[in-house]
């Protein structure tokens, strides 16, 4: 997310102004050179897409060194952890959606945290009533068990080729060797300053010597590269049974607070017992056909392959390539609100509530959800949910909720193998900067993903599938999505944003499947963002063109958002190259890469 020059440039040019953060790191590796950054590439071998061009390159490494698409993904995910440790990491969550080429199947991991085994539905209460949203952030009571790690385990002892420690091996030497700081990493620093300087761990790896990181000095965490290590040395299980487990139950307990701030940082309950009994779960992905493809994303504990789904089969009745471009904005508006009306109603943990994924992504349901959008008029939200178990047409059952907060920094990677495997992956802390809780010693950020539950419910007479419970996972809005055409794949994306993604990820979709924009293009694309409110968001260049006032005739209320969402993904086109995708603006820009750029198999 960090705008970044190519480090064989800037390796020389930044050299006056660098700045060694963190303790002196002995080191012989020599990082390799990384190309300029591209929002696209095209070629054969294999294909990585994030937001971080060392990320993106610490994938394309390790699929030149023969790995595959798996094991590029946790080398892409590891490097994150380092370049983007404000959006994910060793600390947090996620959702991984692979295409396995041999069997030609999607497969999934459900890597949410989860809640402490005491926890219940007032976890984010006190005497009675729903805390401070930014009070609940920045304390224990907000980390759940991290569930990163045993996703990249079980991703790589299932179907990758690599040993985990030599997949980490570029995240460690780019933790030990530095990266160099640009205006957003100083940016999010800034947003974060005050709460990190009140966790001394915190303030000493990312506040060195009290001040914000230098823009092009050299950004270390040698505490980062020697977690890596050891966890490649001694295995993941150190994260969950060792004394590295014992170093986050420790830090969320009691909260490493500076003495002397003011700061109330409430401890949460997490305990040995919790990290132990942790397990990444594989589960079946969600399947909905649109257009001929079939379309494949994560199911809940995640609301995001359900969400897409219902407002893929919502629009599926209307041919979208032949609208004009305000009845096309005007549909995917309103498919989106119905989604969300019954993302609020019906997902959850399905661990814990009867979540009917099935119904939601039937056509009868989505039928009988379209039959309420008219042409000419808008539908008002909060609107009330439909009953996918009995769907009756244009018939909604019981009270309309509206959407709850969510952050909306986490970070999403694409990548794909020469064998045509295909990994889709978006993995998270939560806010940016998490709980601001770091593991001390350890070079990482705790997430706050409990604050993905709701305080409390909307309206206390109405079920809310999204209250905390023991062991239980907040609801997501993550939507890694794989898109296969008889079988095989044609495309794969995601995107960070919180509920965003969910809005993102089928905007993006339905801008290269029914307007036919290049996959960078319907990335790049100006968003809008419906999510059962009276309001719908608009990115500036939609909010300024004449094309918001048409809308509004219809009756459509708009709001501004200057930024929606970060994007990758990956294609495959006819001829069998690799297409990689990114952002060409936001966020500073994406990057792409391939294995072959020349062209040639
Ligand atoms: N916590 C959010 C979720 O799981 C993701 C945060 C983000 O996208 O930035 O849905």
């Amino acid at each position: 997310m960090r705008r970044r020059v190519a480090r064989n440039v800037s390796f020389l040019g930044v050299l006056a102004v660098v700045v060694t953060v963190g303790a002196a790191a002995p080191s012989s590796s020599v990082p390799p050179p990384v190309p300029p950054k591209s929002p696209v590439a095209v070629g054969y071998g294999g294909a990585v897409a994030s937001v971080d061009a060392d990320a993106t390159a610490a994938g394309i490494e390790v699929l030149r060194n023969g790995g595959n698409a798996v094991d590029a993904a946790v080398a892409t995910a590891a490097a994150l952890g380092v370049t983007e440790p404000y959006s994910a990491g060793l600390g947090g969550g996620g959702y991984f959606v692979y295409y396995n080429a041999r069997t030609h199947r999607v497969e999934t991991i459900d890597g949410r945290e989860t809640a402490p085994r005491t926890a219940d539905s007032s976890l984010f209460l006190e005497d009675g009533k729903p805390l401070a949203f930014a009070d609940a952030v920045t304390s224990g009571l907000s980390v759940g068990t991290p569930g990163t790690p045993a996703t990249w385990a079980t991703a790589l002892d299932t179907w990758g080729s690599k040993p985990l420690s030599g997949v980490l091996k570029p995240a460690e030497r780019l933790a030990r060797d530095g990266f160099v700081v640009d205006d957003t990493f100083r940016s999010q620093t800034e947003g974060n300053q005050a709460r990190f300087a009140d966790f001394p761990d915190t303030a000493k790896l990312f506040l060195p010597g009290g001040q914000l990181p230098v823009v092009g000095s050299l950004f270390k965490n040698p505490d980062l590269a020697r977690t890596y290590e050891k966890v490649g040395r001694e295995g993941i299980d150190e994260l969950y049974r060792g004394e590295l487990a014992d170093d986050v139950v420790r830090a969320v307990r009691k909260p490493p607070v500076a003495p002397g701030a003011s700061r109330v940082v409430r401890p949460g309950d997490l305990t040995a017992k919790d990290l132990r009994s942790y397990r990444a779960l594989r589960r079946s992905p969600t399947k909905v056909g649109y257009r001929g493809l079939d379309v494949y994303g994560m199911a809940p504990s995640s609301s995001g392959g359900t969400s897409v789904g219902e407002a893929l089969n919502i629009l599926a009745s209307t041919d979208l390539s032949r609208a004009s471009e305000v009845q096309y904005l005007h549909r995917y508006i309103e498919a989106s609100r119905i989604a969300f009306a019954d993302r609020g109603r019906w997902v959850g943990d399905p661990a814990f509530e009867d979540v009917p994924t099935s119904g939601l992504l039937s056509r009868r349901f989505a039928d009988s959800r379209e039959c309420l959008i008219k042409d000419d008029a808008v539908l008002t939200s909060p609107l009330a949910p439909g009953d996918p178990r009995h769907p009756a047409d244009c018939a909604d059952r019981g009270t309309a909720a509206p959407t709850t907060y969510e952050g909306e920094n986490t970070t999403h990677l694409t990548a794909a193998d020469k064998w045509g495997n295909v990994v889709a992956y978006t993995l998270t802390i939560e806010q940016t900067g998490g709980s601001a809780i770091t593991v001390p010693g350890r070079g990482y950020l705790l997430n706050n993903e409990l604050t993905d539950f709701s305080f409390a419910p909307a309206d206390p007479a109405v079920h809310d599938p999204n209250l905390p419970g023991p062991g239980k996972r907040p609801r997501s809005s993550i939507s890694p999505t794989v898109v296969l055409k008889h079988g095989r794949p044609v495309l794969a994306l995601g995107s960070p944003g919180g509920a965003t993604i969910i809005t993102t990820v089928l905007q993006s979709l339905i801008g290269t499947v029914d307007r036919g924009l290049p996959l960078v293009d319907a990335i790049a694309a100006p968003r809008a963002s419906q999510r059962n409110s009276p309001t719908t968001e608009l990115e500036p260049e939609l909010w300024n063109s004449p094309l918001r006032s048409q809308l509004e005739s219809l009756g459509h209320a708009f709001k501004l958002n200057p930024e929606i969402g970060a994007a990758t993904g990956v294609q495959r086109l006819p001829d069998g190259r690799w297409l990689a995708a990114a952002e060409k603006v936001r966020r500073g820009g994406g990057s792409a890469m391939v294995v072959k750029p020349s062209g040639r198999p």
